[in-house]
């Protein structure tokens, strides 16, 4: 990831959470990192999508087992509507597996459409999912 879309400024620890949407199926780890970069949002969807294809992501159930996933939760405080991204991702505040990370890395950056931060976004979130984390993170 660093190279293809710039430089990683914080990453968050890795977390094991539960499956979300399709339950019936073994844990995820999931990890937030804050980059730098100089790519144009669609430039930088199409880097993260070309580092899915890379470490061999198979698309075969909407939020099935899939080897690697690469969201894009915020691009500093722009809102994007456009045929291909919506940012912020539209999914953000209803995921703890995401917030859980996020405000670890980020609990102050206020969420420009809603107005809530990360942190506020994590205790009005009602997903009781499990997110621990993971080895040493
Ligand atoms: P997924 O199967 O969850 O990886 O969804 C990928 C699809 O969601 C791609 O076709 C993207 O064009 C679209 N998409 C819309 N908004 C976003 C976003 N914020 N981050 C990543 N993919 C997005």
């Amino acid at each position: 990831m660093e190279n293809a879309v710039g430089e990683v400024v914080a990453r968050s620890s890795r977390y094991e959470t539960a499956p979300w949407g399709v339950t019936n199926q073994p844990a995820f780890l999931n990890q937030v990192l804050c980059l730098a970069t100089g790519l144009s949002p669609e430039d930088l969807l199409l880097a993260t999508q070309a580092t899915e294809r890379q470490l061999g992501r198979e698309r075969e159930e909407k939020w099935g087992a899939r080897t690697i996933d690469v969201d894009i939760l915020y691009y500093g405080d722009r809102q994007i509507h456009s045929e291909r991204l919506i940012v912020p991702h539209p999914y953000l505040p209803e995921r703890r597996f995401t917030l859980v990370p996020l405000a670890e890395i980020a609990p102050d950056f206020v969420h420009p459409a809603l107005g809530l931060t990360n942190r506020q976004l994590l205790e009005k979130c009602a997903d009781t999912g499990e997110v621990r984390r993971f080895g040493r993170g």
